[in-house]
């Protein structure tokens, strides 16, 4: 895909994630993998009003080359991609109910949500908790970068999610995958709950190996 489609679904995906309250004020951020390095959306932008020509540029060393100043939290989408070499984008939201689930004392650390229904397995399987550090603090790279390796998605504690993706529209549907997950989970809780069983698992995992 050009660089210049790339912008433009930058910017599509981006007013849909808005219009649909998964991202809210200037929270939220994308990024696509391009040839010679990466494309970014700016810090301080509304998701539901990028400007595809203003996006950043970033090069093969995650230096800002180009558009207007990164997402202050580059760092993260950069550690996801040091440690994937097939994430073409990522995508990283506040959305309410991820968020909700990333506070919650009783939860399985390694594995924060369990296996609901087929598409959330499919699309994201394990989902580990990344411990808490404020925003923009190196630790948080470090961290994620450590886990990065062997999941594709991540949970960053009191903060949000933070999903690679083969591609852009993979990334946004796994990302939304999480947010309807998330909120069954919460509507749940409490109820007795038939999950997916661990042999049913398995299935799909064999079925629809993860392509990220
Ligand atoms: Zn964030």
């Amino acid at each position: 895909m050009s660089e210049t489609l790339n912008r433009d679904r930058i910017a599509i995906l981006g007013r849909s994630l808005f219009a649909r309250g998964l991202t809210f004020g200037s929270t939220g951020n994308i990024s696509v993998r391009i040839d010679g390095g990466w494309l970014m959306t700016p810090t301080g932008t509304s998701m539901g009003e990028i400007d595809p020509e203003r996006i950043a540029k970033l090069d093969d060393n995650g230096d800002w080359v180009g558009g207007d100043r990164p997402t202050k939290e580059s760092f993260l989408h950069l550690a996801m991609y040091q440690q994937r070499p097939k994430a073409g984008a990522v995508v990283h939201l506040h959305s309410t109910y991820s968020v909700a689930v990333s506070c919650l004392e009783d939860v399985d650390h390694d594995n924060v949500l369990p296996p609901i229904t087929a598409y959330y397995v499919m699309r994201i399987g394990r989902l580990p908790l990344v411990p808490y550090f404020p925003p923009g603090d190196a630790d948080l790279a470090k961290a994620v970068g450590e886990i990065a390796g062997s999941h594709h998605a991540v949970l960053l504690a009191n903060h949000g999610p933070v999903v690679a993706g083969a591609t852009l529209n993979d990334a946004v549907y796994a990302i939304e995958e999480l947010e309807e997950t998330a909120r069954l989970f919460l509507l749940l809780r409490g109820a007795d709950t038939r999950l997916l069983s661990a042999a049913q698992v398995r299935g799909l995992q064999q079925r629809f190996p993860p392509r990220v």
